[in-house]
């Protein structure tokens, strides 16, 4: 299980649908919402969006591995599919929050914990602001939290500076070919076709 956090803003979304695109064997899941959608954003690709009733619903059901409040709203995580693919030997990847990693830490502690870094607060800015989906309040309320999150970078196992897009992805692919070889679940094809062939 790779797990990964971030400050809103630094790029974690833009990292991890990369990362599932380059690297073979990577499952990652999809979290249920209660934000609305940005503009741009699909149901069932992006988020699962729906309302805070139906969300509670799901909580009285225990179908999340983790839900939390974050900016104002609703996230979780789905057990079932996580679960079923976990038991199929296949790979997962969770793009959560601080406090939902803590949580998922308590039951995975074997996970791979990776936390994203901006290059600067200056950075933060330009690209909440830059992506136009958050009101200003919105962008404010983000850029206040980020103050105390960067300090949850300690609770981590790596870190990555995401400063130029292309180098961040070659350490992030650096640590998913590092965790698959330590734990002996490489395929071979991809490294001798990303690392050696190429
Ligand atoms: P998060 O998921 O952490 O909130 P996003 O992936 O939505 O962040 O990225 C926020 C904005 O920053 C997006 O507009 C994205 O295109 C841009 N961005 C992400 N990574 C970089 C980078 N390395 N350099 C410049 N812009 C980036
Ligand atoms: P955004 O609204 O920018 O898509 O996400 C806001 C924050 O919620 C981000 O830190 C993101 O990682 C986090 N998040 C997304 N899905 C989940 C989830 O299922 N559980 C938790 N705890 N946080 C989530």
């Amino acid at each position: 299980m790779f797990i990964i956090s971030a400050p809103s803003g630094s790029g974690k979304t833009t990292l991890c649908k990369q990362i599932t695109a380059n690297v073979p064997g990577l499952w990652h899941s999809i979290s249920y919402t209660t934000r609305k959608p940005r503009p741009g954003e699909v149901d069932g690709q992006d988020y699962y969006f729906l309302d805070e009733p139906a969300f509670r619903q799901m909580i009285d059901r225990n179908e999340f591995v983790e839900w939390a409040h974050v900016y104002g709203n609703l996230y979780g995580t789905p057990r079932k599919m996580l679960t079923e693919k976990m038991e199929q030997g296949i790979d997962v990847l969770l793009e959560i929050d601080v406090q939902g990693a803590r949580s998922v830490k308590k039951k995975f502690e074997d996970g791979v914990y990776i936390f994203i870094l901006p290059p600067s607060f200056d950075t933060l800015r330009t690209r909440l602001q830059n992506r136009a989906g958050d009101s200003p309040d919105e962008i404010q309320r983000r850029l206040q939290k980020a103050k105390e999150e960067v300090w949850s970078y300690r609770e981590y196992y790596y870190i990555v500076r995401n400063d130029d897009l292309k180098q961040s992805l070659k350490e992030l692919e650096s640590i998913f070919l590092a965790e698959r070889i330590k734990t002996k679940r490489l395929n071979m094809t991809w490294l001798e076709e990303k690392f050696i062939l190429d």
